[in-house]
């Protein structure tokens, strides 16, 4: 699923807590929402593999769960909450398309690696793909509540999510036709960082 879609979630993962015992709001909320962005930081150098870990990130959530407990303060519960959306990222980009450049076409049976398994996780496709309507749909299920729920800083950022993710979607398909063309021009140099996906076969 799309960046914005992730982040919602991750916030989304951490509302509930932060409602419930506001003095770990900031902390909570903030872990969350990076959580659910950082392993999509692999964008550009082995998307869906570098810094996705669909076993490792639930593994590791269950005792950093545990010590936010045993020992609440602000960083133990950002820590739980980051690595908790991070898992919960790895699973919704299993529930969604292939890796490839125009998903929609449906040919990929890569969605996410597996470092404990060694092998590529085949998408489910319950969301069609990145930044199909479907995946925008989810994004505003997940964001107008929480837009309403949060304040101060976390509601400006829901906003933010929600108006990329619309934008996104709008242009979804212009911009994988773009890509090729465009990684095309790029320089000799710079074309080993340039995703695979992106060489328009
Ligand atoms: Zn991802």
């Amino acid at each position: 699923m799309m960046l914005p879609t992730h982040a919602l979630v991750g916030l989304a993962l951490a509302t509930p807590l932060a409602l419930y015992a506001p003095e770990f709001a900031p902390a909570a909320l903030l872990g969350a929402l990076v959580g659910g962005i950082l392993p999509d930081l692999d964008m550009y150098a082995g998307h869906r593999k570098t810094l996705h870990f669909p076993t490792g990130y639930p593994v590791a959530a269950v005792p950093a769960a545990l010590l936010a407990v045993a020992w609440p303060t602000a960083a133990t519960v950002a820590l739980a909450l980051g690595l908790l959306a991070a898992a919960v990222h790895c699973r919704m980009d299993v529930y969604g398309g292939g890796l490839e450049l125009r998903p929609w076409e449906g040919t990929s049976d890569r969605a996410v690696y597996d470092h404990a398994r060694g092998e590529w996780l085949p998408p489910r496709r319950f969301i069609a793909y990145d930044g199909s309507p479907g995946d925008l749909a989810l994004a505003a299920l997940v964001g107008v509540p929480l837009f309403v729920v949060l304040d101060g800083a976390f509601a400006v950022v829901v906003a933010v999510a929600l108006t990329v993710a619309t934008v996104y979607v709008a242009l979804r398909r212009v911009l994988a036709e773009l890509a090729p063309t465009v990684f095309r021009r790029v320089p000799e140099p710079l074309s080993e960082y340039v995703p695979e996906r992106y060489d328009g076969s």
